[in-house]
């Protein structure tokens, strides 16, 4: 299932170095290497979708997953009380770099504005 043209896959495959700080049968959590705030995550599933636009009605519950994996890494990181945010990227006009779904986990400093 997995793209061999895709950094993600690589990472999830552990043929390219990562700093992994969760993973399960399902997805895999690993620190963003270009971090925009002082706890930035990203949230993979193992099986490779290249993004929103590709989600499948069975792949769906993996958005469940990603959440209470979230939500979980969010109280080990010790930012559950302050405050965190979930942001998915799909497609060029919200852009998307790496085209295999992915959430970012995003807290520990306050975050300048509301984008909506
Ligand atoms: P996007 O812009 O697609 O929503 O998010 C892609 C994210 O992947 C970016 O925040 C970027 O910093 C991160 N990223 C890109 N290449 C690598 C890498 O090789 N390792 C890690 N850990 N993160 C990466
Ligand atoms: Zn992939």
């Amino acid at each position: 299932m997995a793209d061999a043209n895709c950094l993600f896959c690589k990472i999830v495959e552990k043929q390219i170095p990562s700093s992994i700080v969760y993973e399960d049968d399902h997805v895999v959590a690993f620190k963003d290497i270009s971090p925009q705030v002082p706890v930035h995550l990203l949230i993979v599933p193992r099986v490779h979708i290249a993004s929103l636009n590709d989600l499948t009605p069975v792949q769906s519950t993996l958005l469940g997953h990603i959440a209470l994996v979230a939500k979980e890494l969010a109280k080990t990181a010790e930012i559950d009380e302050s405050g965190w945010r979930l942001v998915m990227n799909c497609g060029p006009h919200a852009g998307q770099t790496v085209f295999h779904l992915h959430m970012h986990l995003l807290g520990g400093a306050p975050m300048a504005g509301k984008m909506v």
